[in-house]
């Protein structure tokens, strides 16, 4: 440092330019103003095949602290355990290698949503090649200073509770029960959905996709399912002000039992470790422990009030949701959660789309001068015209439309169009044809 400096010195001043000053003034409030984390965990298992990552030392720039971030996750399995440990161990370094390197906090936190999608199904491909069936939803939280970014498939859910007492769902629930949107999109892609049948055709328990029987339209996993059960995450990403927030992230056992303002009420003013073990009890108390039952509790707070966050007087009024900034236009999730009642919270980013050419955009990542390309997914580098081209067209693809999307190796374009049931449509055209 004292090296650099010293070179510094002997050179003439020069002007920099006011971009940069605008620039360093912007970061040097980022790392003054940067929110202190506390967390709690608790959790009881009934199946053992909930995991949860506590991860607080991450760093964008290996070596240095003031770039440092943390990231907080759920894995609800089924059908076994292994898919959940594997999304636990693989999945944030997935994620981070698909954000280019060298980029400026700004840059890295606006890549965050496209990586998180890539590093998702990066993930759910490695484990498919493991040949094990298992499933897992993942909740998977990413916290650097006050943005909030949180992706995830299935049903476990984060949901942020702000000074004013307002709560919101920061995910959205990829249970086929639920959600119309997913059900259409399942069938769409060739997947069929209804009840369980029982003898004399009496249909009983939540929608189910088949064949396999899932009650999920996304997950990581879940190989023998069928590929229209996507590991595609609904990614939303919003920044607090200043005031603070607690996200509570849960298992499906916490939120088959409480509402998401009934557990953000049972512990409101606790400190997160408490809160956390307060949640699950209240969760056990009127059902008994039916599922595995597994909470985190992150608090943001301000670094000049480090205290717990106070219970709020009263609830907000309506009034708040005009407090609301919305600043993304690139929201298409429909019929979901609303952030809108949140006051002073600005929404960055929300996309739920299954559709890959939707969520990598087409100028990403960059490619190299070296002529080699690398996949927007699992980051190979392939030569151009080893495999399928960049612009692939029919020729290319049985898609009838040219996928719009960046760069995919051949494996990566193989599961995009199993995916999105590309071939599954074209069999049946030959069937009709025929
Ligand atoms: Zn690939």
């Amino acid at each position: 440092m004292s090296q650099i400096k010293d070179l510094n010195m002997r050179t003439k001043p020069q002007l920099v330019p006011l971009g940069t000053l605008i620039g360093r003034e912007l970061r040097k409030e980022d790392s003054v103003g940067k929110p202190t984390i506390k967390y709690g965990q608790a959790g009881l298992a009934k199946k053992g095949e909930d995991y949860f990552l506590i991860k607080t030392d991450c760093e964008r720039i290996p070596g240095n602290q003031s770039t440092s971030f943390s990231v907080f996750g759920i894995f609800d399995g089924h059908n076994g355990i292994s898919a959940a440990i594997f999304t636990k161990e693989n999945l944030l370094n997935n994620v981070l290698s698909a954000i280019p390197e060298g980029a400026t906090r700004e840059e890295w936190l606006q890549a965050l949503p496209r990586a998180l999608v890539a590093g998702f199904v990066r993930t759910d491909i490695e484990f498919q090649q493991k040949g094990e069936t298992s499933g897992t939803t993942v909740t998977f939280v990413v916290i650097d200073g006050w943005t909030v970014t949180v992706a995830s498939v299935g049903d476990s859910r984060c949901i942020l509770d702000t000074q004013g007492g307002v709560v919101s769902l920061l995910t959205v629930d990829h249970r086929l029960e639920e959600n119309v949107e997913e059900r259409e999109r399942v069938t769409a892609s060739g997947g069929e959905v209804g009840r369980l049948n029982l003898c004399a055709g009496n249909e009983v328990g939540p929608l189910r996709c088949w064949p396999g029987g899932l009650c999920l339209s996304r997950s990581i996993g879940d190989t023998d399912v069928g590929e229209y059960i996507v590991p595609v995450p609904h990614v939303k990403q919003v920044k607090l002000s200043n005031a603070g927030g607690r996200l509570i992230i849960a298992s499906d056992g916490i939120w088959d039992t409480l509402s998401s303002d009934i557990a953000a009420q049972a512990c409101r003013g606790l400190p997160a470790e408490l809160a956390a073990k307060l949640v699950v009890k209240e969760a056990l108390r009127s059902r008994g422990l039916k599922d595995d039952t597994t909470c985190l509790v992150v608090d943001m707070i301000p670094c000049d009030h480090p205290v717990v966050l106070p219970t709020p007087k009263k609830k907000q009024n309506s009034l708040t949701s005009l407090l609301f900034r919305r600043k993304s236009l690139n929201s298409t999730s429909k019929g979901t959660n609303k952030l809108s009642a949140v006051g002073a919270v600005e929404e960055l980013f929300e996309e739920g789309s299954a559709m890959l050419a939707e969520r990598l955009g087409k100028d990403f990542p960059l490619n190299s001068d070296s002529g080699i390309y690398r996949c927007a997914i699992c980051q190979v580098d392939q030569p151009p015209g080893d495999g399928l081209s960049v612009n692939s067209g029919p020729f290319f693809s049985p898609s009838s439309k040219p996928w719009e999307g960046p760069f995919l190796c051949t494996n990566c374009r193989k599961k995009k169009d199993a995916m999105e049931g590309v071939w599954k449509k074209l069999n049946r055209n030959r069937v009709g044809r025929f």
